[in-house]
């Protein structure tokens, strides 16, 4: 394991792996020995896990902090061991209020002294406790996010000494993550007027965009990052090609019929109404009961449904990504992706729900390329369009007083503005505030408030909109390295840890279908005496395998259908591999379309407004061009002008 710095791809390394110590009587040796005793005495466990005693020195060691592990690995261990070896408090900044009286009783047990304060507590109550805080009481506090509106609060923490501030769940913190808080956008200040105490992060997310927002937003001062534990070792990994309805439903009768009667799965679908449809179908067809799981469901149908998983009633559930959240169900044997999520973090998050008891499991995607269809429409959908951002500011001018105070929950803004999510809304509110037309005020009786300002001149609506594109160009990132993993012949496993930067080999007793995959001399040869020697001319570095193969064939003569044939993938993700080499400016546009259909495409496209919807611009073309040409064409423009969002 290693701590190594936030720049990508420069690990360094930082500390000694646990075992390399080999001086009994070493200082390192007797700090290993002292957490270890307050391990086994303070919390009850008799050996780290990966991870933790690394995590541990370094914050004793007061130097900030990134802590990257998966869901359940033990990252509150990191900040609530050394909380017990200094006088001062600790603070705790977590998303859910829900789960911190859990937290806190679960300290309380162990004969920690920890509280919380958050607005379920009476005013009365919230008084006494910090009151208590700045007296010493506590070795540690939680609190959300929203308490550092409250200046109160503020006054008082400025007065107390900190140990350290720990901020879990940190990938809240950005704009890019998937659980944007923009709450969590007040701690780097916070921390700077207590007076910056050492600060431990703690998220599971893998993304590079994500972990260097929490650097800088949280105002880490070189700070260590430690990402490790990624590996299941007792997970296998496969991808089955099934490019129709016919072949998923027979790769899924098979996957079926080989689980174990009474043994567990999940299966996962894109869609609603395929949730209960599939339920019906592997009931009625695989002979197994299974429930659907979905957000459309109400809630008592919902806790109902999961009650009968969880029991083993239904061995299977069919669901959409609203399942999992508080499932720990530790004997799921068969995690099948129906349908592949938007990101691989997702999946890996969904897979890894399964053999949480340390026996082996089997995570399968079934995998279709039309499927990226789904999220593409999510992408292009998900942020507020003009007009919505238009109709937030109607609202919230029509709930405003006369000095252009207006409050309100987001819940309420997204029924009065008909938007599909409170996300949506409140991204939407982060731009109106990036365009100068209102500013943040404080939470008070449960609402929002925010002011509506004078604004003199044009208002700047660009800005906002091109963060909106590029949020939608890193979602399509996200996309391809999530089509990539599914269209790899590589390590699967190898693919996951690098996604998520952890450096520890893939060991597995099982590792994939690719390592397992027999090798025909076709394959050992890949694809023509021409093309490999190509492929060995290609820089590999920064290109997905997939990709890296399609320019070596391309670059060979084979043409994309023939391409698409050869290697079980459909024509247009050929084309989608083009289109990010020509966007690259690895391919020259003139090699993939010839001249007069280039000249007929920008027509229709300069037609259609310059559009990037290709199907406007389809419409107005002759059948035998496709899309993949289009998006060619289009990426070759994109790649000539080299906008860049975050730099304007
Ligand atoms: P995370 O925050 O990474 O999702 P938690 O900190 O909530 O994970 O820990 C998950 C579970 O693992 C908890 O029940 C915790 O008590 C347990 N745990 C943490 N560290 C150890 C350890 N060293 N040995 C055994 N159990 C541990
Ligand atoms: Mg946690």
């Amino acid at each position: 394991m290693y701590v190594h710095s936030p720049l990508p791809g420069k690990p360094v390394v930082l500390l000694p792996a646990p075992y390399s110590i080999v001086s009994l009587s070493s200082p390192a040796r007797q700090m290993d020995t002292m957490l270890l005793d307050v391990l086994q005495q303070k919390f009850g466990f008799t050996s780290f896990r990966a991870g933790q005693l690394a995590a541990l020195k370094t914050a004793v060691g007061r130097r900030d902090l990134m802590v990257v592990m998966p869901t359940g690995a033990g990252k509150s261990l990191c900040y609530q061991l050394p909380a017990l070896l200094e006088p001062q408090v600790t603070l705790v900044i977590s998303p859910l209020i829900a789960l911190m009286k859990d937290q806190v009783d679960g300290l309380t047990a162990r004969g920690i002294a920890a509280t919380f304060l958050n607005s379920s507590l009476e005013p009365g109550e919230q008084a006494r406790r910090l009151a208590e805080v700045g007296r010493g009481s506590f070795r540690l506090v939680y609190v959300a996010p929203e308490r550092l509106r409250n200046a109160a609060f503020r006054t008082a923490l400025r007065r107390v000494q900190l140990a350290r501030c720990a901020v879990d769940e940190a990938h809240c913190i950005s704009q890019w993550g998937h659980d944007f808080r923009p709450d969590y956008r007040l701690i780097g200040g916070f921390l700077g007027e207590i007076g910056r105490p050492p600060v431990v992060a703690l998220t599971a997310t893998a993304t590079p965009r994500v972990r260097s927002d929490i650097i800088q937003q949280l105002g880490l001062q070189s700070p260590a990052t430690l990402v490790t534990g990624f590996n299941r070792s007792n997970l296998h990994f496969a991808v089955q090609y099934t490019p129709s309805a016919e072949a998923k439903l027979a790769a899924l009768h098979r996957s079926l019929s080989a689980l174990p009667r009474a043994s567990a799965g999940i299966i996962y679908v894109g869609r609603r109404r395929e949730a209960a449809e599939m339920a019906d179908y592997i009931t009625a067809a695989c002979g197994r009961r299974a429930v659907p799981y979905h957000a459309g469901l109400g809630s008592p149908e919902r806790s109902r449904l999961q009650t009968e998983f969880m029991s083993g009633r239904a061995p299977i559930v069919v669901a959409t990504n609203a399942f999992g959240m508080g499932v720990d169900k530790p004997d799921v044997r068969l995690v099948v992706h129906y349908t592949f999520p938007g990101t691989l973090e997702a999946y890996y998050q969904e897979a890894g729900r399964a053999g949480r008891d340390g026996a082996e499991a089997l995570c399968e995607i079934l995998y279709s390329p039309d499927d990226a269809g789904l999220h593409e429409y999510f992408i292009d959908n998900d942020a507020p369009a003009l007009a919505e951002l238009r109709s937030l500011y109607v609202e919230l001018r029509r709930y405003a007083d006369r000095d252009g105070w207006a409050a309100a929950t987001t819940a309420q803004l997204t029924f009065a503005t008909g938007m599909d999510s409170e996300v949506k809304v409140r991204v939407g509110l982060q731009l109106l505030a990036q365009a100068g037309l209102l500013a943040e005020g404080g939470e008070w009786d449960g609402r929002r408030h925010w002011r509506l300002l004078a604004v003199k001149g044009r208002v700047d609506m660009q800005t906002p909109l091109r963060h909106i594109e590029a949020r939608r160009e890193y979602k399509r990132a996200q996309l391809r390295d999530m089509l990539s993993y599914c269209e790899s012949r590589d390590c699967r496993r190898q693919q996951i840890l690098d996604y998520f930067g952890d450096p520890e080999p893939p060991i597995a007793s099982r590792c994939c279908d690719n390592c397992e995959r027999p090798r025909t001399t076709a394959q050992l040869l890949r694809p023509g005496p021409a093309a490999a020697r190509s492929l060995a001319s290609v820089p590999r570095i920064g290109l997905a395998p997939a990709v890296a193969e399609t320019l070596a064939r391309f670059r060979a003569g084979q043409s994309p259908a023939a391409m698409a044939a050869e290697r079980e993938l459909s024509e247009g993700t050929i084309y989608n591999h083009l289109a990010s080499l020509i966007e690259r400016g690895v391919l020259p546009i003139g090699d993939v379309v010839a001249k007069p259909r280039r000249r007929q495409i920008l027509a229709a496209w300069r037609a259609e407004g310059q559009t990037d919807h290709l199907g406007p611009i389809k419409q107005r073309l002759p059948k035998e061009i496709v899309y993949g040409e289009i998006r060619c064409v289009l990426a070759a423009q994109a790649n000539r002008v080299q906008p860049d969002p975050d730099q304007s």
